[in-house]
């Protein structure tokens, strides 16, 4: 409050305590219950649908413990004392035309009077089921007036054409929702507008005041469309400019150039692979090279689907700035693909990799790897190459940014499988290069994203794409084996894994668990463990056992989980990829920690074991590591899932097709949007009410390409107050998330 007593106008309404404005016990319950404190809080707590006058909605579509609020007329009243204990009981029939339920209230014969015959009213409230029949005992509800008085503003908002349904939650029903609304828009006046007025007239859309009341009251159908479109291009437009404005900040930024003049590591490397480059690889490799020679920092995103080549490019990359006299880090989401990452780099470089040794190429360098759980000699020898600048190439995990480890001159990070590589991680990266200049940032990718989510989550990052996979390869096919219905296929299975290895060739076995010790644990995080799937899903060292000793008897069985030791992960990785090594493996039974980034050739036959604990995505991660050479792959999902379940649902999608691109649209309609936006990608699910990625792609454009337009005119936002603290509020609600994950 100002001292004039007014309240501050930098703070207005819509900052202002619900508190304040309604009762206490309305404003305690909107806090605790969803989450709502502030006016904007309240607004922005949009209808989840809207019942029309005269439309009745279905009594039949709700099960036992779900919490409704339905509309309804009344059909009949009747109290009648209880039998087992004083007081009486009022029961009322309401019905939609279709359907009946009924009410119940005790020792409320007062009620009688509110529920007359033939009244219309909302009833909200959780579906108990007594003797067998559906009701709702002591729902709250609001009988809609049958003539409207003109003055009466709870008639007003009924003789309108819709009535709004808030998503309610126990404790707090839609229509105490509506009537704090009610009081909330009585005071609201004329809000200022964080979209530009010149924004709004290019695209024909309405103002907050008006888009406010009109998605909150609708005077018609009309009136809530240009509300919504308001609202939604609203969403899309201040995260957009949220996002240019990391870009634009991005630029601002300064990095080295590393524009090699020659390329001499590039164009040996190129001479030893023993294949050509896609165009693709090319064209995203100049990319890249463009990318190195501007004075900001690179930050693009390398998608491609597993086996697109994308590993030979980034390596095309980093001995360019290697070229240029700089250094690359390579960063692996574990320590096996960190170990993997260093033994395939250094295998493809060859002699390019053992500068200053015998038989070193004179240009070359070294590719140090950096892991926690390396022995203290030689971790100690890698960090002094990569201090003194001896190695180019620098491998490790993610945590190599975290650790006290100083580059003689980091100029690219390539960091892989990983979607996100946050403003923060980024910023994180200044430290490790040299003063005031930042790293260029690769970050790859085998998880398609859809372009419209890479617009919204990574409208600050350039993407390249790898569309091709390089011929040659013989690819994957991928059945679905559900033992109970077939038990012939079950065997049939085994049989076949038999033969593969008979071929000499390598056979991976996935299940969802570990199992041993710590199994019940481990078992409480699957995310798919609901409470009616008692059973449960495979596990690696039950799985490795009894093939062992059955189906597999004779073949050299090894397993790879995440509760072994690095080396010990490592060692079965390098047992695995090695067939012909005295202590080699036929087949390696693993957990998901095989996922990503490894690649043995000759691996052709994958079985995953309760296949249905997985998302599409993963399944599409792990089949990826079969039929990567000529040889074809065959993948086997093996579940229990009922035909007609949403996981059999996923589970087909998968064996319908090996593209990943196409795989991550089904995926984006067989989720829920939140998933997609959620949790494990992004904190933007609050902020994304209205706007759905897969569907507004036209809004998205729309709202990026004026955003970046506004952002170039108007960087720091300082002519557009309103908008400004629109985008703040973002960012705050993006780290509020953040933090909360951390
Ligand atoms: P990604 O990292 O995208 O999954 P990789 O870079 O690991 O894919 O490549 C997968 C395999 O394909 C590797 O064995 C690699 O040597 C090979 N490869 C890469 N590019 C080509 C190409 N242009 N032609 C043939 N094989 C290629
Ligand atoms: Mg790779």
């Amino acid at each position: 409050m100002s001292s004039a007593g007014l309240p501050d106008p930098g703070e207005g309404i819509l900052n202002r305590r619900l508190s304040g404005l309604l009762g206490g016990k309305t404003a305690d319950a909107l806090r605790t219950k969803l989450g709502l404190s502030t006016v904007e809080d309240l607004l922005r707590h949009y209808p989840r649908r809207y019942a029309e006058r005269g439309e009745l909605t279905a009594l039949g579509d709700f099960d036992e413990g779900e919490q409704v609020t339905v509309l309804g007329v009344v059909v009949k009243v009747e109290t009648r004392p209880m039998r087992q204990r004083r007081g009486t009981i009022l029961e009322a029939t309401i019905s939609d035309g279709v359907e009946d339920m009924r009410l119940t209230f005790f020792n409320q014969k007062w009620r009688e009077k509110q529920l007359t015959p033939g009244r219309r009213g909302l009833f909200g409230g959780q579906v108990s089921r007594y003797r067998g029949r559906l009701q709702l005992a002591h729902p709250e509800f609001e009988m809609l007036p049958d003539g409207a008085p003109e003055d009466d503003l709870a008639a007003l908002e009924f003789a309108g054409a819709l009535i709004p349904i808030y998503p309610a939650v126990r404790g707090i029903t839609s229509w105490q929702i509506s009537q704090a609304i009610d009081l909330v828009l009585a005071q609201i006046g004329d809000l200022p507008d964080p979209l530009p007025v010149d924004v709004r007239s290019e695209h024909g859309l309405v103002g907050l005041t008006d888009a406010l009341w009109g998605i909150h009251r609708p005077s018609s159908r009309e009136a809530l469309d240009a509300a919504v479109d308001r609202l939604r291009f609203e969403e899309a437009f201040v995260l957009q400019v949220l996002l240019a404005q990391r870009r634009a900040e991005t630029r601002a930024l300064t990095a080295t150039r590393r524009a090699p003049e020659t390329s001499p590591l590039v164009d040996a490397f190129d001479a030893r692979l023993p294949f050509t480059l896609t165009d693709g690889q090319m064209a995203v490799s100049e990319q890249i090279a463009d990318d190195l020679a501007a004075g900001h920092p690179m930050h693009r995103l390398l998608q491609g689907d597993v086996g697109s080549g994308k590993t030979v490019v980034a390596l095309r990359a980093m001995l360019r700035v290697v070229d240029a006299g700089g250094q690359a880090a390579l960063l692996a989401p574990t320590e096996v693909l960190a170990a993997q990452h260093h033994r395939s780099v250094t295998g493809m470089l060859g002699p390019l990799a053992e500068q200053g040794l015998l038989g070193g190429s004179e240009i070359g360098t070294r590719v140090a790897l950096l892991t926690g759980s390396q022995r203290t000699a030689d971790r100690r020898r890698a960090l002094l190459e990569v201090t003194t600048g001896e190695a180019g190439i620098v491998v490790g995990t993610h945590a190599l940014l975290q650790e006290h480890v100083e580059f003689d001159d980091l100029a690219l990070v390539v960091v892989d499988e990983q979607h996100r590589f946050g403003v923060e991680q980024r910023a994180a990266l200044a430290e490790k290069s040299r003063a005031g200049t930042r790293p260029h940032v690769l970050v790859m990718t085998a998880t398609p994203i859809p372009r419209t989510v890479a617009m919204t989550i990574f409208g600050d990052v350039d993407v390249s794409t790898l569309e091709e996979v390089p011929s040659g390869r013989a690819g994957v096919t991928t059945h679905i084996v559900v033992p109970s219905e077939r038990p012939a296929l079950a065997d049939r299975t085994w049989q076949r894994v038999r033969e593969e290895v008979e071929e000499g060739h390598r056979v991976f076995v996935v299940c969802p668990r570990i199992g041993g010790a710590d199994a019940d644990e481990e078992q409480a995080l699957l995310p798919n463990d609901a409470e009616d799937e008692p059973q449960r899903a495979a596990a690696v060292l039950d799985v490795a056992r009894t093939l062992a000793d059955g189906p597999l008897a004779g073949l050299r069985v090894g397993i790879l989980h995440g509760r072994m030791s690095p080396e010990e992960k490592d060692d079965a990785m390098r047992r695995f990829a090695d067939v012909s090594a005295p202590d080699g493996l036929d087949v390696l039974v693993s957990t998901t920690v095989i996922e990503v980034g490894v690649d043995v050739p000759d691996a052709t036959m994958m079985v995953i074991m309760d296949a249905d604990r997985f998302g599409i995505s993963q399944l599409h991660q792990l089949r990826g590591r079969v039929g990567r050479g000529s040889l074809p792959g065959l993948c086997l999902l093996v579940t229990e899932a009922p035909q007609g379940s949403p996981a059999r649902e996923r589970l087909a999608a998968v064996a319908s097709t090996t593209g990943g691109f196409r795989l991550s649209d089904m995926d984006l309609e067989l989720r829920r949007e939140g998933d997609v936006l959620g949790s494990s990608q992004s904190g933007h699910r609050r902020t994304l009410r209205l706007l759905e990625v897969a569907q507004h792609e036209d809004v998205i454009h729309a709202a990026r390409h004026d955003a970046h337009e506004l952002v170039e005119r108007d960087p720091a936002l300082a002519d557009h107050p309103v908008l400004a603290a629109a985008v703040l509020a973002l960012v705050q609600d993006d780290q509020a998330e953040y933090l909360e994950k951390a």
